[in-house]
């Protein structure tokens, strides 16, 4: 019998339990190298698009997914003072599937079909870097070298930094703070999501699970009295959106989670030799469309069909990057568009963002590139 290939994988976030898994799954021997002294997800809710939802269904993990998370329709934007509805889709057009979930569940299910499928967790294994022939780097020194090694080491990814890919980490000068509210009998929004802008602030709010919304609460860096959220500053988000005063005081004097800057990282490619970057560490962006850990998921999983069965796996991965970072690269500035529409847009233009948007909104051009991650159909 020929001897199972293996694959070491930095980072158990998203990205590396994704890829974990979809390597064992085509054979691989799998063993991913988490720094932090649990397996854990930070944050509270997350969006997870059509695109992720498919590839969840390659993982196995899908129906656990939709039976643990909230099925969400009838999206609104809101915008301006005066809350004046933008019409997202055009007459007719189908909405995409989403489901919001808790960060935390949808990490554990992935870690759990990881597990199941045979893949070795090591938590407070701490990585420095790798080199291209395909050995991770440690405080002790090289470990034992692999057919492939996958960096999904977050934004500010070691793996990356050391095989020289890193281009550019962007700060994006916007950010967000995310955080759970109670559910309460009579609420309008059991399946129902909305966001709503008022000058560069954005909240958005969905059902997560059956006892927590998820609430996000984006500005731009300089606006201090949105950004800094330790303690809540209810007073400044219901001046700038009334409307939702009941839920925003449902937040905690003092919530879990802070403000979170955004970053865009550029690199110059996905792979040396042996070695692949995926998830953040690759492909970072803003979370402004909800796509950064949906493309994470999908990316992944099409990295172990890109590798499955090659001979010559730096060729392999060429191929997979040549395939699949075009769409990718245009969700990024996709993403960031909207960010600049939504919280970077000039204040003293506000008025025009409010005629304009509503009739750009429903172009196809921005229709189609808005959708490009949901509507992409992997090559590979
Ligand atoms: C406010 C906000 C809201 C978002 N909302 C959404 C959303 O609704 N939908 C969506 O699709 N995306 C969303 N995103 C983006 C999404 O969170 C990320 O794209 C995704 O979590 C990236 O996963 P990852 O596994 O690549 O990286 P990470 O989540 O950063 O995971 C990296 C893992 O590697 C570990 N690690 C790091 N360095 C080392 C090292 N040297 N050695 C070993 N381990 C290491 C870390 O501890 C971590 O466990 C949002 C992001 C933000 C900031």
């Amino acid at each position: 019998m020929s001897r199972s290939r293996v694959a070491e994988i930095a980072g158990a976030g998203l990205a590396g339990l994704a890829a974990a898994t979809a390597l064992a799954q085509q054979g691989w021997k799998v063993r991913v190298h988490e720094k932090g002294k649990d397996l854990r997800e930070i944050g509270a809710g997350i969006y997870l698009w059509q695109n992720a939802l498919d590839a969840l269904r390659t993982l196995g993990v899908y129906d656990q997914v939709a039976t643990t998370g909230v099925r969400s329709e009838k999206p609104r934007l809101l915008q301006d003072h005066k809350a004046r509805e933008v019409k997202l889709r055009r007459e007719g057009d189908a909405d995409p599937e989403l489901i919001v979930i808790l960060r935390t569940e949808l990490h554990r299910i992935l870690a759990e079909q990881a597990v199941k499928e045979g893949v070795e967790i090591v938590t407070n294994s701490r990585v420095l870097g790798a080199d291209p022939e395909g050995r991770l780097e440690f405080p002790g020194g090289y470990g034992p070298k692999a057919d492939l090694v996958v960096g999904a080491d977050g934004v500010f990814s070691r793996v990356r930094d050391s095989l020289r890919l890193t281009e550019r980490i962007i700060d994006l000068k916007d950010g967000c703070g995310r955080h759970l509210i109670p559910r309460m009998e009579g609420d309008g929004l059991s399946r129902q999501r909305i966001e709503m802008w008022n000058g560069g602030r954005r909240i958005g709010m969905a059902a997560a699970s059956k006892e927590y919304h998820y609430v996000f609460l984006c500005c731009p860096e300089h606006d201090t009295a949105g950004r800094i959220q330790q303690p809540f500053n209810l007073e400044a988000w219901v001046d700038s959106h009334p409307i939702y005063e009941e839920y925003l005081s449902r937040l905690p004097r003092h919530p879990e989670e802070y403000w979170r800057p955004f970053f865009n990282v550029f690199c110059s490619a996905w792979s040396r030799g042996n070695v692949c970057i995926v998830g953040d560490a690759a492909h970072g962006m803003s979370p402004n469309l909800g796509q950064g850990a949906c493309v994470a998921i999908v990316n992944a999983t099409v990295l172990a069909r890109a590798v499955a069965e090659k001979n010559d796996i730096p060729a392999a991965l060429a191929k997979w990057e040549e395939m699949e970072r075009p769409y990718i690269d245009q969700t990024q500035k996709m993403s960031y568009l909207y960010g600049y529409i939504g919280t970077r847009w000039p204040q003293k233009l506000l008025g025009l963002r409010s005629r304009i948007l509503p009739i750009v909104a429903r172009t196809n051009a921005l229709q189609r590139n808005l959708r490009c991650a949901v509507d992409h159909k992997p090559g590979i």
